[in-house]
């Protein structure tokens, strides 16, 4: 990962360029599973999940991490206007080091095994969770995603957002500070996938795929 803009504060924005594992894994799931698509939901669902699971653990040994949001659950708001879907939880979030190595980076599982398995499989989208590599299926369906996160014990939230084809995703402190704890995702969908901006469409989406999800999911439509 290089720094292009280089940024004298952390408040000024920053430019990063995936690293080459990462570019060619996004490549593989768009073009791999793109007739398996909704799965972005069901992987965005589980990231949701995974977070407040590690919020509730570390509220066993410190309540502090509750502090300024009793909640622990999962927000999905379809905006048909704005062409947007937004997934928000209440759960751990991340801090800048968390986006840098969470996004942007592959910690796990390379794209080589990845790759395979999708070749012998030929598309199916279970390996999409299985590998790990469950974000990036948000490019399925939006042509630029953005991240609004905020960590517990960091007092700044945090702005990610990076475009389909960019090779690029930039960080920066985020002005908004509206998130009390936990992980806002934006995805502005792609001309093609505008019909998904819709929560009944959303709704079997979460019964097809997000049945066994130990918190609550509100679902909403929003006109703006
Ligand atoms: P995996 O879930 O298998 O780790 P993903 O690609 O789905 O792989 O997610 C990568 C990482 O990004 C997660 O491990 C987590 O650290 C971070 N992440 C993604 N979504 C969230 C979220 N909603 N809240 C907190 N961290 C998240
Ligand atoms: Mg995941």
């Amino acid at each position: 990962m290089h720094v292009c803009a280089a940024a004298a504060t952390e408040t000024k924005e920053e430019t990063f360029t995936y690293q080459a594992e990462v570019d060619r894994l996004m490549d593989l799931i768009v073009n791999s599973l793109y007739s398996n698509r909704e799965v972005f939901l069901r992987e965005l669902v589980s990231n949701a999940s995974d977070a407040l699971d590690k919020l509730r653990f570390l509220s066993l040994t410190d309540s502090s991490v509750m502090a300024g949001e009793d909640a622990m659950e999962i927000r999905i708001k379809a905006d048909s206007d704005a062409r947007t879907i937004v997934i928000e939880d209440t759960g751990v979030g991340m801090t800048r080091e968390d986006l840098l190595s969470s996004l942007g980076t592959i910690a796990k599982s390379g794209t080589a095994k990845f790759a395979e398995a999708v070749k012998e499989s030929q598309g199916d989208a279970n390996l999409i969770g299985q590998f790990g590599v469950g974000f990036y299926s948000a490019f399925l369906v939006a042509d630029k995603v953005t991240v609004q996160t905020k960590n517990a014990a960091d007092p700044s939230q945090w702005y990610w957002q990076s475009s389909s084809g960019s090779h690029q995703f930039v960080i920066r402190e985020d002005e908004a500070k509206d998130l009390p704890r936990g992980t806002r995702i934006t995805l502005h969908l792609k001309d093609d996938a505008t019909e998904l901006a819709d929560a009944a469409k959303l709704g079997d989406l979460i019964k097809q795929y997000s049945e066994f999800i130990q918190f609550p999911i509100r679902l909403w439509s929003s006109k703006t």
